[in-house]
């Protein structure tokens, strides 16, 4: 909220939002070799204001009747040492000058500003978030800007030095002469001697190339009056840089226009770029950061690729243009297909905008794949970076799924969790009986590569997946196999191995020390648990837990209660492994007639350290405490 501090008739100051002042300060101390970003964000500002205008003359044409073409001009005078912008788009009213240049209205800017208060390098956040119209303040001293909503006949002055606050009053006639014809915005630029060089024409004229040659507006170097007269051509290409033809487009322009739509430092990993035609037409221009933004897993984040109709820009939130799983793409989309003259608001609804999306998914499903084939470490790169995003996916566009999972990568103990593998190279390292795709979940990857769930899958040679993110628990539920195999959790029901290795054992009969064993233990844990027997799964560990069959997975009962999709407690079956010479010694323990509480620590012992080892809280700390203590002192005397 800006503080009113003084008003005059027609003049009043006002104070800048606490989070502007801060901004502000970070700006303009900064030494910064990038100063020229402050040039690309107000063209970009002016490119806006002009798309915004072209849109809105869609409906009411009056609104450009002085002057159908739309540009921008950037002058300097040397003897006032200014540089101003003007564009004749849609302009702003005293109102949105006092909100647009007073508050930062953005969304991202408390986290922008809770980052920047500890990060090393202040700087690239900024470029990461893009500061906007404050960025005037890495060369300039004093900005003045002159506006005049499109349609309306005042004319405002708003003007700071980039400290404490701003002024804002009502332009003299001679004052409006800035303006190029009845509507706009001027910004003028009072250059400090940091900025010096946006003084020379050339210099400025290189920014204006490297920034703005994909820009769908001309940009003029001299002032409107000369341009009305005749005078000077435009600077840029000022053709959209998404309907030219690929042949026609260099590395550098398409990286150009990913900074500029971006407003990123990070270069694409990713571009695609196609014009699709069939059944429905349209340009799409798309790229896949290198980096992830800060806000990828913040619910609010929307989509942020452009819509285009035909060149007029219509929005960069339409909801459903793409998946929400696809959030981190950016770029354009230009349609031929749909109606102008429609809602913001109701084109979502349009089967058009389906379509759209349903092709674009294809495309960049398709594209990822062929990266993966042909720069691996690339793909490597983008799977750790948006891999859990995408991940989404498997759980909501059912139709995508068999693209997706060509693009899915996880760790598995092949390799002891050190590689990416996909599910065909685990398909194709499967036993030849072997019918199932096994998997375990859980909080981290040191935590699986260690569970003794997987000791026995390890030692017979057979693969396990390791599922570390939060998703892969919610997708799990709703994908059950993959080219017929069945995804089977390792850490749940009675998992028949075969066992080579003890086909000398008498299989399936308990030993009738062990049962003695079982029984003992089931009447101290009783509560605890829904079962015990003897394990297939353990070689090394004396015990674990595992869920019923039936019941929900461990792991996944832990994230679905965090996210509230459940509310019950599942009681897991405590495993116990008879080849381990505790066991056998406890064993021993029953068989000699050792009961009460003697058998009811160690039986607690044996529960509580298999809940430690998959990562879950102890029901009673204490207990566990005394009867470690007790069973330590005994071993130590
Ligand atoms: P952003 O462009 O990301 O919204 P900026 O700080 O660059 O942030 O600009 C803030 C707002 O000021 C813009 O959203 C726009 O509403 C308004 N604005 C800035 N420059 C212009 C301009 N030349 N014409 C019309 N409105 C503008
Ligand atoms: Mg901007």
């Amino acid at each position: 909220m800006s503080v009113k501090a003084k008003t005059s008739e027609k003049s009043e100051t006002l104070n800048f939002s606490a989070d502007v002042s801060r901004l502000l300060n970070i700006v303009a101390n900064a030494l910064y070799t990038n100063h020229d970003v402050f040039l690309r964000e107000l063209i970009s500002n002016a490119a806006d204001a002009c798309d915004r205008l072209r849109y809105d003359s869609i409906q009411n044409p009056d609104l450009i009747k002085d002057n159908p073409n739309f540009r921008i001009h950037i002058y300097k005078d040397t003897a006032t040492r200014t540089l101003t912008v003007v564009d004749n788009g849609v302009g702003m009213s005293h109102d949105e000058l006092v909100e647009n240049l007073g508050t930062i209205a953005k969304s991202g800017t408390a986290a922008l500003m809770e980052k920047m208060k500890d990060a090393k390098d202040p700087l690239k956040l900024i470029g990461q978030f893009g500061v906007g119209f404050y960025a005037s303040y890495m060369v300039a001293d004093k900005v003045t800007v002159t506006s005049r909503k499109a349609g309306s006949d005042e004319v405002w002055i708003w003007e700071s030095d980039g400290r404490t606050g701003f002024t804002v009053r009502e332009a003299a006639a001679e004052e409006s002469k800035i303006l190029d014809g009845a509507r706009g915005t001027a910004v003028t630029l009072h250059i400090k001697d940091e900025g010096s060089e946006f003084l020379i024409d050339e210099k400025t004229k290189h920014t204006i190339q490297t920034y703005s040659d994909h820009i769908d507006v001309k940009i003029f170097q001299n002032k409107p009056e000369e341009t009305a007269a005749g005078q000077g051509k435009p600077v840029n290409s000022a053709s959209a840089i998404w309907m030219r033809p690929k042949s026609e487009v260099t590395p550098e322009q398409y990286t150009e226009f990913y900074k500029h739509i971006t407003h990123g430092f990070d270069e694409p990993l990713l571009t695609s770029h196609w014009h699709a035609e069939g059944k429905i037409e349209f340009n799409a221009l798309l790229f896949i950061p290198t980096l992830r933004p800060w806000d990828l897993y913040d619910p609010g984040r929307k989509n942020a690729v452009r819509l285009y109709v035909r060149r007029v820009f219509i929005s960069d939130s339409i909801d459903g243009l793409v998946y929400p799983w696809l959030r981190f793409v950016r770029g354009v989309i230009d349609s031929q297909d749909l109606p102008l003259n429609i809602s913001r608001e109701s084109l979502q609804f349009n089967p058009v905008i389906g379509k759209i999306r349903a092709s674009v998914t294809k495309r960049i499903l398709g594209d990822l794949e062929k990266l993966s084939r042909d720069d691996p470490p690339g793909f490597i790169t983008f799977w750790g970076q948006f891999g859990a995003a995408l991940k989404e996916g498997l759980y909501d566009a059912a139709e995508h799924r068999p693209d997706l999972f060509k693009v899915c990568r996880f760790f598995s103990t092949h390799e002891n969790g050190e590689k990416h593998v996909s599910l065909d190279d685990y398909v194709s390292r499967m036993k030849p009986d072997q019918k199932d795709i096994y998997y375990i979940s859980g909080e981290s990857l040191d935590m699986l590569r260690n569970a003794p769930q997987i000791e026995g899958f390890k030692s017979r040679g057979l693969e396990v997946l390791f599922f570390t993110d939060t998703i892969d628990d919610f997708w799990l539920q709703q994908v059950h196999d993959y080219q017929g195999k069945k995804f089977k959790s390792v850490t749940k029901g009675d998992i028949e191995l075969s066992a080579p290795e003890e086909k000398d054992k008498k299989k399936d009969s308990v030993p009738a020390e062990h049962e003695r064993l079982i029984k003992e233990l089931k009447i101290h844990l009783g509560d605890e648990i829904n079962d015990i027997r003897i394990s297939r799964r353990l070689t090394d560990s004396p015990v674990c837990l595992v869920a019923p069959e039936g019941g929900v997975d461990m792991h996944m009962e832990r994230v679905l209660k965090i996210h509230q999709k459940y509310q019950g407690e599942t009681r897991p079956v405590l495993e116990i492994n008879p080849g381990h010479s505790l066991i056998k010694k406890m064993a021993a323990m029953a068989e000699g007639g050792t009961t009460g509480e003697d058998m009811k620590d160690a039986a607690f012992l044996l529960l509580d350290q298999a809940r430690i080892i998959q990562g879950q809280p102890l029901k009673n700390p204490a207990a566990f405490t005394r009867r470690m203590t007790a069973f330590m002192e005994r071993g130590l005397s």
